[in-house]
């Protein structure tokens, strides 16, 4: 299934994204695949790996002076031109470092079996969608495919990594979720969580790698109908949600059955989403 791409070797196939090695280098490909319900969808929606690089590299540079990234150059092979990067090949850290300021998804079911999340005791009477009072480090360790990350306490974190780097770690992740909370909130746009994932340079250097403040690693939310107590609208993937869970598709969810495909509007309207993520976050036109 993977692209040939001359010079490059296939190293990862993940659910959206192709890992080769290029040199000393590995050439990171989005491709224009999209998830929902754990299920891949067909067809893909056209452009989303082009505009998913371009937010993650806009991002990068966003947050340049709080931590240095990964990204060596987009001067890459033809067959895969906008939506692939050529990053520094990293020793990643083992820990999927997830930052939160509401309260949704498995931090959520955390929160209702235990009171805590990742350990962090929150207050009662919260919901799904409920603003902390201060964003919170939720880390995760890595699941093996198909099974989902696991949320883990700062101290297992601690055990992988050390506390020196564990702290740092999660220095990082909070700053850099302020700082695109901050931006995201001033266009509208309600971060409601991200996951990052750090590697060291031979030297020691952390380098924020992998892609940064996608919808694909990261819950946005139009800030305008933000409503506290129920699931908020996903702002890339909700026609695709709609439309699966609606009787015109067909799809029963319970069954294991794969989705049906696509309808033309649905991947359309889908790809506008994608669009207006990217220009109002980034202020540029696609
Ligand atoms: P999923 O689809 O659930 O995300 P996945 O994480 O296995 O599955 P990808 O996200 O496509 O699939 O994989 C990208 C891989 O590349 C991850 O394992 C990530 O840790 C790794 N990675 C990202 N940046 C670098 C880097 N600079 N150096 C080395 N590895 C990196
Ligand atoms: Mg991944």
């Amino acid at each position: 299934m993977p692209l040939e791409i001359p010079g490059a070797t296939h190293l990862h196939s993940g659910k959206v994204r192709d890992l080769y090695t290029y040199g000393d280098a590995l050439l990171m490909v989005a491709s224009d695949r999209v998830s929902a319900y754990d299920f891949i969808l067909e067809p893909g929606i056209p452009d989303k790996g082009e505009i998913l690089t371009r937010m993650s590299l806009w991002w990068f540079d966003q947050l340049a002076d709080l931590v240095p990234h990964h990204v060596i150059s987009t001067d890459v092979p033809a067959e895969v031109a906008g939506r692939a990067l050529i990053v520094e090949r990293l020793d990643m850290f083992p820990v999927e470092c997830v930052a939160r300021g509401y309260l949704t998804g498995s931090g959520l079911a955390d929160y209702r079996e235990t009171g805590a999340v990742c350990g962090i005791p929150l207050p009662d009477g919260l919901v799904d969608g409920s603003r902390l009072d201060t964003p919170i480090f939720t880390p995760a360790t890595k699941a093996e495919l198909g099974e989902h990350d696991e949320n883990v306490s700062f101290e297992a974190v601690v055990e992988t990594v050390g506390a020196p780097m564990a702290e740092r770690l999660r220095d990082l992740t909070l700053a850099v979720y302020g700082r695109a909370e901050e931006i995201a909130r001033e266009r509208g746009i309600i971060l409601a969580d991200t996951k990052l994932e750090f590697g060291a340079r031979p030297d020691g250097t952390i380098v924020l790698a992998d892609e940064v403040l996608t919808p694909d690693s990261s819950r946005f939310w139009p800030a305008d109908r933000y409503q506290p107590g129920q699931a908020q609208p996903s702002y890339d993937k909700q026609f695709v949600r709609d439309w699966l869970t609606s009787p015109e598709s067909g799809w029963d969810r319970a069954s294991d059955t794969p989705p049906p495909r696509l309808p033309d509007e649905i991947v359309e309207r889908t790809r506008d989403r994608y669009i207006e993520a990217y220009e109002r976050l980034t202020g540029l036109t696609w």
